[in-house]
């Protein structure tokens, strides 16, 4: 058994990253200004993007989408309840329902002919989430949203870099939401970036700061303009240039790191494969994982124990894992705001019982890996049935 635990998920933050901060400490401007700029093309150029808007938050990027669709009071959201809170919390915040529908058994998105049956005429925007970094079916979403005249926003907060039919997520003129939050595949600490259409993103620019026509760093640079204009009541959601040095080197390093998840993929695949009690994540053809995270299933009956002690007894062993998500029907408010019960969404129910999600990300060491491996192969062992 390994001497030390192991986290989850610690961030990776390389010297580049602390000078870049540190740099921009020292210089004259530290919130949104040249370096946010410049993390915004080279996102948008990395992704192929029409355009990117930097926030300080992916759930600020899933908010400013919806009030820029113009959703609101009396309109209904599609959207999965395998999820976190903020796909969904959002939805609330501009007024409007969410309408939460099951997921598929294999890949735990969300299910597109769960959300044909879920249209009705009041249905004007869907909120699909790449769960763990696969790609939803995004074909059948975007026909059966054309055929409907619905907007779809993408929770990509795990999908980065992931790949549909060959093109990266984010790449399409449809509003997709990056998260840079500590634990996820690129970090700023807190962060977030909303890509699309130009004119879309122009306008969601001036809704996600105070709703001003002109932004501090175009009034305070050298031949800039004291004036602005405040066009309606916008937010406070702008990312800074502190937060950018991070993202300027992350982004740089993204490949490298994501070919590191890759490997320790690899590991973790080849070593449970042929362990009946255990179903491995799906990986459709059409994709290119961005193994955000990597979770995996007890099958049932296959055990003594259920996910929970799994769980104990693997922290026993020193390795940290963790559960994505609890469905959102489960928690409090939304189920007794909208009377769910747990078995309304029987796939996402069945799944999020018997999944936990292993250690995944760069800092793994070979050692780790084969520590996670032992100490998983070591639990099914002694409470198979
Ligand atoms: C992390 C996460 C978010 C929220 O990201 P923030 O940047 O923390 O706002 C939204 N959706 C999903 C699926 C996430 O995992």
């Amino acid at each position: 058994m390994r001497e030390s635990y192991l986290p989850f998920s610690p961030p990776l933050i390389g010297e580049q990253e602390i000078n870049e901060v540190v740099d921009t400490l020292r210089s004259d401007w530290i919130t949104t200004g040249p370096k946010t700029k410049r993390f915004e093309n080279d996102f948008a150029v990395y992704l192929q993007a029409p355009g990117a808007l930097a926030l300080n938050s992916c759930t600020a990027a899933l908010h400013t989408a919806l009030v820029t669709g113009g959703i609101g009071p009396g309109d209904e959201v599609i959207t999965t309840t395998l999820t976190f809170a903020a796909s969904v919390n959002v939805i609330e915040h501009v007024g409007a329902r969410p309408v939460l529908v099951d997921v598929e058994p294999d890949t735990l998105n969300i299910d597109p002919r769960k959300i044909e049956e879920a249209v009705t005429d009041r249905t004007r925007a869907i909120i699909v989430v790449h769960f763990a970094g696969h790609p939803v079916d995004l074909d059948s979403v975007h026909e059966l949203a054309a055929a409907k005249g619905l907007l779809v926003v993408e929770d990509a907060a795990h999908a980065l870099p992931a790949k549909y039919k060959g093109h990266y997520i984010g790449s399409g003129i449809n509003p997709a939401a990056f998260s840079f939050y500590a634990t996820k595949n690129l970090t700023t600490a807190e962060g977030g970036m909303l890509t699309g259409d130009a004119e879309f993103l122009e306008q969601a620019r001036v809704i996600s700061l105070h709703g001003m026509s002109r932004d501090a760093w175009k009034r305070y640079g050298k031949g800039g303009n004291w004036y602005y204009e405040v066009t309606l009541p916008g937010f406070k959601y702008n990312m800074t240039d502190i937060q950018a040095s991070l993202g300027l080197w992350q982004l740089k390093k993204l490949s490298s790191l994501q070919a590191r998840r890759n490997k320790v993929v690899e590991a973790y695949h080849n070593a449970f494969l042929n362990e009946e009690a255990l179903e491995l994540p799906a990986l459709r053809p059409e994709v290119e994982h961005a193994w955000h995270l990597y979770v995996l299933r007890l099958k049932d009956g296959a055990c003594k124990v259920g996910r929970d002690r799994f769980i104990k007894e693997l922290s026993d062993l020193n390795i940290g894992t963790s559960v994505h998500f609890i469905p959102l029907h489960l928690h409090p408010y939304y189920r007794k705001k909208y009377g769910f019960r747990p078995k309304d969404f029987p796939q996402a129910y069945n799944n999020y019982r018997r999944m936990l999600s292993l250690p995944l990300n760069p800092r793994l060491s070979d050692r780790d890996v084969t520590d996670v491996i032992e100490a998983v192969l070591e639990v099914v062992k002694r409470f198979r049935q």
